[in-house]
């Protein structure tokens, strides 16, 4: 069903979709990257990468091998055998993960070093690792550097927020001098690649084309749960046929003992349980050969997201209504969460909790609006049935008495033989009685279209004296049923610019009030002055007045004060919210004071036309 609301319910409609929107993608941006995190690592856990045939095998100082081989403190020995059995396998490239800033003091320590040094040479292919402590690099003694080896930094990023290593940058930078990262050197070297090519959103190594912003070009670490073929120091030295598996393969050599420290937490590893170093190196350098990478999308198009939920189900609340609007509006909120599922799945992380805040706080919102919206609708449309059925009563009832005087007066006529006088007369009231019941329609008729913005109000100058009068001679033989006087204190006097048959119609019915709420024998006084451009218009009665309770809503449509009910006057409770509303139009308002058994006085205010004439703005009522 098409539904589009208008004007001021749109306005607000779109006021409230952008209040969503603005909440949900500040909460999004605010705390949105933790739990984007949390998000995001259980998806890694449930969407392994595939498996490769691993060329990476890490060879670690363990526990077994510092207790078998001397402690921490006689780590270069260690090293030293290690690089001399790796030798002994030729692995294309070693990758070792400990860093050789010191220099021994010692003679003892002075010979140790020599020999790490000439166990290094023996490996054609190393890769020493410097490492960016308070921007400076950490290189390894010149000794320990053979021609031809390189340099690769150990820094892997760690995320401030939960201490979890996510990314590394390939490129570290202190001043001038950059270094690549030791698992991006291990591969160019493994594969035999001579340059790495730099681009503002690239990285080119080879064939392999890595998606990372230019400076630090950081990448995202696809953790593998298949374990990276390891071997303890200690085995290895003391079984020297285990080298042969490293032939053609890419050792990562370092510490993977928890008491060497070096460990990192991974967001696949279970919490409280932190990975080596050198496995991360080894698990960037395994990324970097599956060539699959997970690309973070840009924040615009995380915002032209969260933009186009909003946009969506601000569309399917307009657009449809009821259940239909709220099973569609689910459905794009599922497809919200499987989309964001999907793009993971071929390699993109896409801001999570912005757009998927958006999607519910609009869901929400644009419901929560429909819902009302609808409701006030039903509402409105009830009280409108009621209003037509009243107008339809107070239409009936009021055109009954000039009805049935032009009834009984045409029968008068027909049935008897008058004489020409009476005849005159007759046909005079017959006249006079046809006009009123027309103005009394066209009244009505104006009024309601007034009331519906419909109609432009008159603009003609007229005397309130002349109306006062006009309307003081109709209501005039009702009062004199009841012997009431209609008395007018001062001269009436002032102009008004508006519409002369509406405050005809106005006046008319305060005077028919006064006179119908009030006993026989009493008076209702007329007056009518001009004061500072103000007209005032009064009528005051010594009838059954109302309290102030009753007051408050007598311009409510319909309503009747329980006196008036008991008073057997007839009435429709309608004629003083058309009063109301005719002298609003006129950019007037009225005032009324009264007291139980003492009588009412309703003055009208209107700005006078003597001096208002060229500054009076017919304005419409405040709805
Ligand atoms: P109606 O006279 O057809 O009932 P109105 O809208 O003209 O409807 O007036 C609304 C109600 O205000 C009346 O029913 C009556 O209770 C009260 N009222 C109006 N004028 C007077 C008055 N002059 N004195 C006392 N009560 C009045």
């Amino acid at each position: 069903m098409r539904r589009l609301w208008p004007g001021r319910t749109t306005a607000g409609y779109v006021a409230v979709l952008t209040g969503c929107f603005f909440v949900a993608v500040f909460a999004g941006w605010w705390i949105g990257p933790q739990i984007d995190n949390r998000v995001y690592d259980r998806l890694c856990q449930l969407n392994p990468p595939q498996p490769i045939k691993t060329r990476a095998v890490i060879v670690g100082i363990d526990d077994k091998t510092l207790s078998a081989m001397g402690g921490p403190r006689r780590l270069r020995p260690m090293l030293t055998k290690a690089l001399h059995r790796i030798a002994e396998g030729h692995p294309s490239v070693v990758a070792i993960d400990v860093l050789l800033h010191d220099q021994g003091r010692e003679p003892s320590d002075i010979a140790e070093d020599a020999e790490l040094a000439a166990a290094i040479r023996e490996n054609p292919n190393v890769i020493l690792s410097t490492n960016l402590d308070a921007d400076v690099f950490e290189d390894p003694a010149p000794e320990f550097v053979p021609p031809g080896a390189v340099l690769g930094h150990v820094k892997a990023d760690v995320d401030s927020t939960d201490g979890v290593t996510r990314q590394i940058a390939l490129s570290e930078a202190s001043g001038r001098r950059r270094n690549w990262a030791l698992a991006l050197e291990a591969y160019r070297r493994g594969n035999g690649i001579r340059e790495i090519v730099e681009s503002m959103k690239d990285l080119t190594v080879g064939n392999l084309v890595i998606p990372a912003h230019a400076q630090k070009y950081p990448i995202r670490i696809v953790y593998s749960p298949d374990p990276i073929p390891t071997f303890s120091v200690y085995d290895l030295v003391n079984n020297p046929d285990l080298a042969a598996q490293f032939k053609n393969k890419v050792v990562f050599l370092g510490a993977t003992s928890l008491s060497l420290g070096d460990r990192i937490t991974s967001p696949i590893g279970a919490p409280g349980h932190p990975i080596p170093g050198i496995e991360a190196h080894a698990q960037t350098f395994e990324t970097l050969e599956r060539g699959d990478f997970l690309v973070d999308a840009s924040n615009l198009a995380g915002l032209a997201s969260c933009a186009a939920l909003a946009i969506l189900t601000g569309l399917i609340f307009a657009w449809l209504s009821g259940w239909a609007a709220y099973l569609a509006g689910a459905a794009l909120l599922a497809l919200a969460h499987f989309a964001l599922v999907l793009l993971f799945r071929n390699g993109i992380v896409f801001p999570y909790l912005a757009p998927l805040t958006t999607g519910w706080l609009t869901f929400v919102g644009a419901g929560t609006y429909q819902f009302f919206v609808v409701r006030g609708q039903l509402r409105r449309s009830e009280v409108e049935r009621v209003r037509y059925r009243q107008a339809i009563h107070f239409v009936t009832h009021e055109m009954r008495s000039p009805l049935t005087a032009i009834q009984g007066s045409s029968e008068l006529m027909g049935r008897y033989n008058l004489n020409e006088d009476k005849r005159k007369q007759i046909a005079s009231m017959i006249n006079s009685e046809s006009k009123r019941l027309a103005r009394m329609i066209q009244t009505f008729l104006d009024v309601e279209r007034l009331a519906d913005g419909q109609m432009e109000l008159k603009r003609e100058p007229f005397a309130v004296c002349d109306v006062v009068h006009s309307c003081m001679e109709r209501v005039r033989p009702l009062a004199e049923r009841k012997s009431i006087h209609i008395i007018t204190k001062e001269s009436i006097e002032g102009d008004v610019l508006g519409d002369r048959e509406l405050m005809e119609y106005a006046i008319y019915n305060l005077l028919t009030n006064a006179v119908k709420y009030s006993p026989a024998d009493t008076e209702v006084a007329v007056s009518c002055k001009t004061d500072s451009g103000l007209l005032r218009l009064s009528i005051q009665d010594q009838g059954m007045g109302m309290d102030p309770s009753e007051l408050k809503q007598i311009f409510t449509r319909f309503y009747r004060t329980k006196r008036a009910e008991a008073s057997g006057e007839s009435g429709t409770g309608i004629g003083l919210s058309i009063v109301d509303q005719i002298v609003k139009h006129h950019g007037g308002r009225m005032e009324v004071t009264s007291s139980p058994g003492k009588g009412s006085c309703f003055t009208v205010l209107l700005p006078a036309h003597a001096t208002a004439a060229s500054t009076l703005e017919i304005k419409r009522p405040v709805p």
